[in-house]
């Protein structure tokens, strides 16, 4: 396990401030410009996370964290509620200015090198704000054109997309009045229309159907076995097991565990266990509450 807990109070250490303009320091000294990171041999890795800090108020929502992903995995973020999943991947994605610590994607930093990260990325974030009064099919339209695409290959791409994951018939419907997992998808399809090289999905399968989740495990699945990098979060362990190949515990803001899923899962008969084991979940929640269910009023 390559996961490792920060350190406490190390960001007081270094004399920031709350609220003070956050200060970040490219870990690796990279300026952006060179993919893999110095001092290192072969390609450098899909994420790196050094010393990742995010407060709010009192609150450490990310205390300090260190994380390496590899290329090519489908790893998965999982953590109570809480544990600081969207604070990190919002870091991560170049969302949320962090109050101290580095981020690479592919040998690049997030926040000295922008539009270099942000070219070879798809974001899925959570509470996806949308072009709401475009339809569907204009928005990946727009959103191709935004990304540099020629206009042929954006119509070509928005057109399989839109196929796949079984939007054509709402593809000149607005945004607006989209289901849930309608906006999920046409958010997923608009995240792989330049076919990124990492991905990032905040609860992908959030308010998504069964057949529809199923599609998108499809497209998700070919998209890691041709060299893709899928990171997504998400409260499901079952799903976590069966899709990704890699995983990231979170707990208190923290690491708790990450690596290839069975050596998360170690001993464990299901990552489920393995998880609330690492979290520490009292099993036995809810006995207090003698007056609950049938019996006297
Ligand atoms: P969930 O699984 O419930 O979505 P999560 O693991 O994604 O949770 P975060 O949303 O990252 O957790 O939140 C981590 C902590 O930071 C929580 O205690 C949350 O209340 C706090 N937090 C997150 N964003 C803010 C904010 N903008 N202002 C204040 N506190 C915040």
């Amino acid at each position: 396990m390559d996961g490792s807990q920060g350190t406490p109070g190390s960001r007081e250490a270094q004399g920031t401030a709350r609220g003070e303009t956050a200060r970040l320091e490219p870990y690796y000294g990279g300026s952006g410009s060179g993919v893999g990171a110095e001092g290192q041999d072969g390609p450098p890795p899909a994420v790196r996370v050094r010393g990742l800090w995010k407060r709010f108020g009192e609150q450490a929502a990310v205390a300090g964290i260190d994380l390496e992903v590899p290329t090519g995995r489908f790893v998965g973020l999982v953590g109570p509620n809480g544990a600081g999943k969207t604070t990190t991947l919002s870091m991560v994605t170049g969302l949320l200015r962090p109050d101290d610590g580095a981020v690479q994607i592919v040998g690049r930093d997030v926040w000295t090198d922008p539009v270099g990260v942000k070219s070879r990325i798809g974001v899925l974030p959570e509470g996806l704000r949308l072009f709401e009064r475009l339809t569907g099919r204009e928005l990946l339209v727009y959103t191709g054109r935004l990304r540099g695409l020629p206009v042929t290959e954006v119509d070509r791409r928005a057109g399989q997309l839109l196929e796949v994951l079984d939007l054509s018939g709402a593809q000149h419907k607005l945004v607006v009045d989209y289901s849930t997992g309608m906006r999920k998808k046409i958010g997923l399809a608009a995240a792989l229309l330049h076919n990124p090289e990492v991905l990032f999905l905040d609860e992908p399968f959030e308010g998504v159907d069964p057949v529809s989740a199923q599609v998108i495990r499809g497209v998700l699945e070919r998209y890691t076995a041709t060299g893709g990098t899928v990171v997504f979060s998400s409260h499901v362990m079952e799903l976590v097991e069966s899709l990704c190949d890699w995983v990231a515990v979170m707990a208190g803001g923290r690491i708790v565990a990450s690596g290839p899923l069975a050596e998360v899962r170690g001993a464990a008969p299901t990552l489920q266990d393995a998880f609330l084991s690492l979290v520490g979940a009292d099993r036995r929640a809810g006995e207090d509450l003698d007056w609950l269910g049938g019996g006297d009023r």
